[in-house]
């Protein structure tokens, strides 16, 4: 079989799941464009094997092997890695040229690239602009933040993931243009709202999904525009303000009540097959403001032209592959973390570059290959300088080398030019990583695959306080629980990287008395992971809605749902199709978006 002489699909065996994915004709002519092979691993995959090279949200104390500070960072003084604190770092105090390896033609490239590594200094932390935010990594332009991780122009916030332009965000999962927001999750333009998921524009609210313009509003789904409603119900305003004197966060008993109710109501009601707000020819989830894009997730504000995007935006265009990326860049391939950049491939961190692959934190720079924290250079191989011929000399022999002498994994898999970094090379044990975050897998799972997994730290302290004997409500509890290690309700019995205990900050405690709400029973690890639950995953499933005319019903949760208009396709079953997040195993009643519409809009 020719099958490159064919121009439909060709269907490929991961190397590394093994099931069969797809390339498209588009997809080929985009790998021709870049020259780059077409991919021997599938999209999520590929996405994994991204996300296993950068470090997640868990920090270790450690030393600055420059100015000798002690720091906390994300490498444990255990690590073979040389770290410096986020100031050494930055600064003109060392080159990273001093670092520089005369390529090997009798080793692979790979490797060679681990050596680097394991040379040229690491931050303990990254992030610009930061002020009175030492437990905060990956942030810029952040003010008095604490425990919060790659946020931009943000303060006042703690326990914190991917917040942008908010104040007083306390256990916030992407977030943006809010202020006084409790456990929310991909959220935008928020005042004073407590446990918020995909709610934009709502304020003096507590417990609210998929809810747009309302204020006033408590335990609600799918509604817009709204106030006074408890659980969906209509009230006025003395009767709504009667019915909270009940719903009194403050009392965990109250609130564990309210949750409960919450998601009963949630499952009740249909779903939309996908979270995709103005935006053409697009599949994937929560997309804003983007057009012809596909597999794309998390996809926000003028994307363009992208497939296999995960968390991106601000003006992306013409790109594959992309992991936290994005803000006027185009061509990208394989990267993660890459902003402000064109035609960087198999990257990871850094911006304002062009014509680079394989590096990591390089800035302003063009014309790179397999550098680690290059700024202001061109021409360089493995942090070496070269003259621009030589350089246009070696690129060609050296991508040809990487074909004939590959790396080869623990489990055989086969890395060539094109591959982005092996796993097993990562800087991070998987259980560190992004990956782990988003691809939960146990210690056997990770051990089995040939990647590196990280032990939980032995503590020195000791529980002081059991979550069962916290007062219930937060106006019992006095100043003197800053003084305790309260004990999380998982006991580290979980996946989730539970630390088993954890301390209250007196700026969290002020916040928790503000917003009356009862104080968290789970350490920071556990409350992120239960927060990801009420978002989907990255694999896509094809699904025909679910509205049967009159009433609907999920077979397997045995939810069903009386719908209350007349929708286009009359009494029958609904003929839409769609892609959508959740598998036919999931409780949820989805509907397509003219289905969804009838009913909530
Ligand atoms: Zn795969
Ligand atoms: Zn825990
Ligand atoms: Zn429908
Ligand atoms: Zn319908």
């Amino acid at each position: 079989m020719n099958s490159e002489t064919h121009s439909t699909d060709s269907v490929q065996a991961c190397q590394s799941c093994k099931q069969n994915f797809i390339v498209e004709p588009e997809d080929f002519e985009f790998y021709k464009k870049i020259d780059v092979p077409p991919p021997t691993w599938c999209p999520l995959c590929r996405n994994m094997r991204r996300e296993a090279w950068r470090e997640s949200h868990l920090l270790y104390r450690n030393t600055c092997k420059l100015c000798g500070k002690s720091v906390v960072g994300i490498h444990p003084a255990e690590d073979r890695f040389v770290v410096y604190c986020r100031e050494c770092w930055y600064s003109d105090k060392w080159d990273s040229l001093d670092y520089g390896l005369d390529y090997d033609f009798n080793k692979p490239f790979f490797l060679q690239y681990r050596e680097l590594m394991e040379a040229v200094p690491r931050p303990a932390m990254t992030g610009t602009s930061i002020v009175n935010s030492d437990f905060s990594h990956a942030c810029v332009s952040c003010k008095n933040c604490y425990y919060t991780f790659w946020s931009l122009f943000s303060e006042d916030s703690q326990n914190c993931f991917a917040l942008l332009f908010s104040r007083n965000a306390y256990d916030s999962y992407v977030t943006d243009n809010s202020d006084h927001a409790y456990e929310t999750l991909h959220c935008n333009r928020l005042y004073k709202v407590r446990f918020g998921y995909f709610a934009d524009n709502c304020f003096d609210s507590s417990f609210l999904f998929d809810c747009v313009g309302c204020s006033d509003c408590f335990g609600c789904v799918n509604i817009r525009k709204q106030k006074y409603c408890i659980f969906n119900k209509k009230l006025s305003k003395d009767e709504y303000l009667k019915q909270m004197e009940y719903w009194d966060l403050g009392s965990y008993k109250r609130l564990e009540e309210a949750k409960e109710k919450f998601r009963a109501l949630y499952l009740s009601l249909p779903r939309r097959y996908a979270h995709i707000i103005n935006s053409q020819n697009v599949t994937g989830d929560i997309i804003r403001d983007s057009k012809n894009c596909k597999s794309c997730f998390s996809a926000l504000d003028d994307v363009q032209n992208c497939k296999y995007l995960f968390f991106g935006g601000l003006s992306l265009k013409d790109s594959y592959d992309v992991t936290g990326g994005g803000d006027m860049s185009e061509l990208m391939y394989e990267i993660f973390g890459v902003t402000r950049s064109q035609r960087v491939f198999l990257s990871a961190g850094g911006g304002n570059s062009q014509d680079a692959a394989y590096c990591n934190w390089i800035e302003n720079s063009s014309m790179l290959f397999g550098c680690i924290r290059l700024k202001n250079k061109k021409y360089c191989i493995l942090n070496k300088q070269y003259a621009k011929e030589e350089y246009e000399n070696l690129l060609p022999k050296i991508k040809k080398h990487m074909d004939e002498m590959p790396y080869m994994d623990k489990k055989g898999r086969v890395y060539k030019y094109g591959e982005f970094f092996p796993t097993e090379l990562s800087a991070y044990p998987f259980n560190d990583s992004w990956a782990f975050t988003f691809s939960p897998k146990t210690k056997e799972e990770v051990i089995s695959e040939g990647w590196k997994w990280r032990e939980p730290q032995e503590h020195s302290y000791k529980i002081s306080l059991e979550p069962e004997n916290l007062p219930d409500h937060i106006r019992d509890v006095s100043d003197d629980v800053l003084k305790e290690i309260i004990g999380c309700i998982h006991k580290g019995g979980c996946n989730e990287r539970c630390t088993s205990a954890f301390r209250l900050t007196s700026e969290e405690l002020a916040f928790y008395r503000k917003m009356n709400v009862a104080l968290p029973r789970l350490c920071p690890n556990c409350r992120y992971s239960q927060r990801l639950q009420w978002r989907n995953g990255y694999n896509l499933w094809r699904r025909s809605c679910m509205c049967e005319g009159k009433q609907s019903t999920n077979g397997k949760s045995r939810m069903s749902y009386t719908n209350t208009s007349v929708h286009f396709h009359g009494d029958g079953s609904c003929p839409s199709e769609f892609e959508t997040t959740f598998s036919p195993e999931k409780p949820e009643i989805i509907y397509c978006d003219q289905c969804y519409k009838a009913e909530f809009l």
